[in-house]
């Protein structure tokens, strides 16, 4: 993939988080990788997302060299590095602070897996990380956010759970292309919405079954898949 489409994929990409509602202010990004080449294409750092344009976005490799752009790339970009290197499926990743998937990242809550709608996204709870420690914090921050997301994907599948909230802060999503993945940033802020609704409801609502989350997951993803037009 040459620089040209990839930077083309990503500013695609990033202008439909304001499009999906997914961002207030400037708080989100979203990158693209090519992981045969070792980079990816990334935001640049406190653009408005109205005077972005393609040529803005930056390429920097995976040890966090700028290999292309005029520009800061954003200040997430090495939680970016550290999820492109330890999730090899995830082609693009982005982040929000889109305001339900926040608020259960402020309660310390994952997004218990309460219908099917989930479940045709997500194999299960979208997890929330432990906090970060105060070492982590004033270190290398931004890598450190990247580390406990990956130390709580540790055991689970990254094409099953392709979202995780880190605690205190907001919902970070990944997929095949940058299309895929905003498309999971907005399921993703839908169950969340439904899950805080269902929950004031009923706060003694429980998960779907196993059996239920199963079929709904594996009619859509994986080889057995049978929904749509393929
Ligand atoms: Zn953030």
């Amino acid at each position: 993939m040459s620089y040209r489409e990839l930077k083309a994929e990503c500013y695609e990409a990033n202008l439909l988080l304001p499009k999906y509602k997914l961002i207030d202010l400037t708080f989100g990004n979203v990158s693209v990788a090519d992981h045969a080449r070792g980079v990816f294409a990334i935001k640049p750092s406190g653009v408005e997302y109205t005077q972005l344009t393609a040529a803005d976005m930056m390429v920097v490799d995976f040890e966090g060299k700028v290999i292309e752009g005029a520009l800061r790339p954003s200040s997430d970009t090495p939680t970016h590095r550290r999820l492109f290197q330890a999730f090899r499926s995830a082609r693009s990743i982005v982040h929000t602070h889109s305001r339900n998937a926040v608020a259960f990242a402020q309660a310390g809550l994952g997004i218990p897996c309460l219908g099917t709608t989930h479940a045709d996204y997500f194999l299960g709870e979208v997890p929330v990380t432990r906090p970060m420690t105060d070492d982590e914090i004033k270190s290398d921050y931004e890598w450190e956010t990247g580390n406990v997301i990956v130390e709580r994907l540790q055991h689970l599948n990254p094409e099953e759970v392709c979202a995780v909230l880190v605690h205190g802060h907001g919902p970070f999503s990944w997929g095949p292309s940058g299309a895929k993945a905003i498309e999971t940033a907005l399921a993703l802020e839908i169950v969340a919405e439904m899950a805080y609704k269902t929950l004031q409801l009923n706060p003694a609502a429980t998960p779907i079954s196993p059996s239920l989350l199963q079929k709904h997951f594996f009619r859509k993803h994986g080889k057995d898949a049978y929904y749509g037009q393929g």
